[in-house]
């Protein structure tokens, strides 16, 4: 399987990282190796300044390649909730230096997801999510707000790459990204449902 990411799909993030709000999906990828199912998150020691993106993941159900627009809804049954850990000095060094970014977020055990996922028929409509930080509201989210929706996202990565069952696509982050430390806890929330815990150690 592999984990598919989107840059920049919420407009107000773009702008908290001064950066230009995209014409087309940005996308990178982050290994197998970058997944974490646990509820425990060691801080890395490459890094100084760790940020959570809070975001919500697609699971791709079936094989597919240039999947139209109006087809896309057929690739993916269920959504969770998920953190793009990112190593954001790391990732402002590559960014200068005009260099890729993966040593900034791909790396073990920066793509955490939640255990359980919710299946996308059962939702209706936008879909809420957030992420709080030691008890407090850090990240709300919601789908009305995606620059790319989740069809234009599914046809237009598989113009470039192959989807297969199992693979996970993570759909962007709000606005209120930030720094994490050692003994933070995060919850991730999709409506009123808990579905992520993690500690920091
Ligand atoms: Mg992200």
């Amino acid at each position: 399987m592999k984990i598919i990411c989107i840059g920049r799909n919420y407009a107000k993030h773009a702008r908290e990282m001064e950066s230009e709000i995209p014409k087309e999906p940005i996308f990178f990828l982050k290994p197998d190796t970058a997944l974490l199912k646990e509820n425990n998150f060691y801080y890395p020691e490459f890094t100084k300044d760790l940020h959570y993106e809070a975001e919500l993941v697609l699971k791709i159900c079936k094989h597919g390649k240039h999947i139209a627009v109006e087809h896309a809804s057929n690739y993916y049954d269920k959504v969770g909730l998920g953190i793009d850990f990112t190593a954001r000095d790391v990732q402002k060094e590559c960014k200068e230096k005009g260099l890729p970014w993966e040593k900034a977020k791909a790396f073990d055990n920066s793509a955490v997801i939640s255990q359980k996922f919710i299946d996308i028929s059962n939702l209706r409509g936008h879909i809420n999510f957030s992420l709080k930080k030691n008890g407090e509201v850090v990240q709300k989210g919601n789908t009305k707000d995606l620059l790319f929706d989740f069809n234009q996202l599914i046809s237009y990565i598989s113009q470039f790459i192959t989807l297969k069952t199992g693979d996970l696509i993570f759909t962007g982050t709000p606005e209120g990204v930030g720094p994490v430390e050692i003994g933070d806890r995060l919850e991730g929330f999709i409506g009123s449902d808990k579905l992520l815990i993690l500690s920091i150690k």
